[in-house]
C-alpha cells in the first residue's frame, strides 16, 4: 500500500554511516557531563512509567521557572515539535518559519500535510522580522517556528523581536530555545508565558546537559494548551529511565554551568583561529560555528582526514556547520582545515 501523499517523496533523517575519528556534525556535547548513571536507575521497570512524568515535570518546572501544569515532557524536543503539528494542523494549513533553520520544522509540517512557507534569510542570515510579519499577515499560518539561537546559523532573535511577532498574530508562536544555554538564559521567552496564550517555548536536555542519548525535551505553554497536548500524546510516552535520569540531571544543573562557560571560550578560540586563515565565520551564540567556504569538496576532504562536520545542500552548498569539540578535537579540526585551505 502507498503511504499518504504528503510523505511519498520524503527522505529519511540523515544520520550518515561514515568513518571518522572526530565527530563534529550534530552539536552534541563532547563527553558525559553527568556520570552517575547507576545511582538513579528506577527499580520498578516492570511497571509502565508515570504517564505524566510528575516528578520530572515538578523538577523541570522549578528549573525553568514555570508551574508544573505549564509543562509537558517528551522524547526530545523533536516529539514536542511533532505533537504541535499533530494537534493543530489540518491538511493545507500553513506553517511559517525563517529558512535556513532547523530542518525538522519543514519535515514534520510536510508529514502532516501543512503548507510550509519559509521566510528566506540569505547570507548574512539576519532575521527580517518585518518580512516575517508580512508573511504572517498574508498567509494566516496556524504555527510559526522561531529558533533562537538559530540552528544552523547561530544568530539570535531578541525578546522585543519575538514580542512583535506575538503581538501581530493569534497563531501559535513556537520559540525553540534548544541552544539558549550557550547564549544567555536570561533571554528566554519563558518569562512572557503568562502574558501570551499563543506562546510556546521548547527546551531540550540534548545540548547543554549533554544528554542527547536519553531523548528528553520539554514544551512550555499555558495550562489550557498543555491540557490539549496531553490528550494527544501517546500513553506513557516518556520511558522510566529517561524520567529518572532527567530528574537527576536537572538537580545537577550547576555542574552543567561550568561546562557551558568552557564551550563559550572554545567557541571564541575556534572562530578566531578559523578567521585567522581567511575563513568567513558567522557569529554564533550556540555550541557550533557556521562558516562559508568555496573550496570544492571541503566536506569530503575533511572526512578523508577523519573529521566529520555538517554540510548543507542548495542554496547553502558553500556553507558548513562545525560543533564545538574538546580543545584537542578543535585543534585537529583547525589543523586539517588549514591543510585543506592551503592546498586549495
Ligand atoms: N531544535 C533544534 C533547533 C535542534 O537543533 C534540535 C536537534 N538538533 C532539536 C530541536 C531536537 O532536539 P532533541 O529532539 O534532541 O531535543
Amino acid at each position: 500500500m502507498l503511504p499518504k501523499p504528503s510523505i511519498r517523496t520524503l527522505q529519511p533523517y540523515k544520520t550518515k554511516d561514515l568513518t571518522y575519528q572526530i565527530k563534529l556534525d550534530s552539536n552534541e556535547a563532547t563527553r558525559n557531563i553527568l556520570t552517575d548513571f547507576k545511582a538513579v536507575l528506577p527499580s520498578d521497570l516492570f511497571l509502565y512509567p508515570d504517564n505524566y512524568a510528575e516528578q520530572l515535570r515538578q523538577k523541570a518546572a522549578s528549573h525553568y521557572g514555570v508551574e508544573a501544569n505549564q509543562i509537558i515532557a517528551g522524547n526530545g524536543s523533536s516529539e514536542m515539535i511533532e505533537i504541535l503539528l499533530k494537534t493543530y494542523i489540518e491538511p493545507g494549513d500553513r506553517v511559517v518559519s525563517f529558512e535556513p533553520s532547523f530542518s525538522m520544522y519543514r519535515v514534520f509540517s510536510e508529514i502532516y500535510a501543512a503548507k510550509f512557507i519559509p521566510v528566506d534569510t540569505p547570507a548574512p542570515f539576519q532575521f527580517n522580522i518585518n518580512a516575517l510579519i508580512e508573511t504572517i499577515k498574508k498567509e494566516h499560518p496556524k504555527i510559526i517556528f522561531l529558533c533562537t539561537p538559530n540552528n544552523p546559523t547561530g544568530n539570535v532573535l531578541n525578546n522585543e523581536e519575538v514580542l512583535k511577532v506575538l503581538k501581530s498574530t493569534d497563531a501559535l508562536v513556537v520559540v525553540d530555545e534548544a541552544y539558549i544555554e550557550f547564549y544567555d538564559t536570561a533571554q528566554t521567552m519563558i518569562k512572557y508565558l503568562n502574558d501570551y496564550p499563543n506562546l510556546v517555548v521548547l527546551r531540550t536536555l540534548s545540548k547543554a546537559f549533554g544528554l542527547a542519548g536519553i531523548r528528553l525535551g520539554f514544551l512550555m505553554a499555558n495550562s489550557p494548551l498543555i491540557d490539549v497536548l496531553n490528550t494527544v500524546k501517546a500513553p506513557y510516552n516518556l520511558n522510566a529511565l529517561t524520567q529518572a535520569f532527567g530528574t537527576y540531571a536537572l538537580k545537577q544543573s550547576s555542574t552543567v554551568l561550568s561546562y557551558l562557560e568552557r564551550v563559550k571560550e572554545l567557541r571564541k578560540t575556534l572562530s578566531d583561529a578559523m578567521q585567522s586563515f581567511g575563513i568567513k565565520v558567522y557569529p554564533s551564540y550556540a555550541n557550533f560555528v557556521f562558516f562559508e567556504s568555496k573550496i570544492d569538496g571541503l566536506f569530503e576532504k575533511l572526512l578523508a582526514k577523519g573529521v566529520l562536520i555538517r554540510a548543507f545542500c542548495q542554496p547553502l552548498d558553500n556553507f558548513y556547520r562545525v560543533s564545538i569539540g574538546t580543545e584537542e578535537e578543535n585543534h585537529v579540526f583547525i589543523k586539517v582545515l588549514k591543510e585543506v585551505v592551503n592546498h586549495a
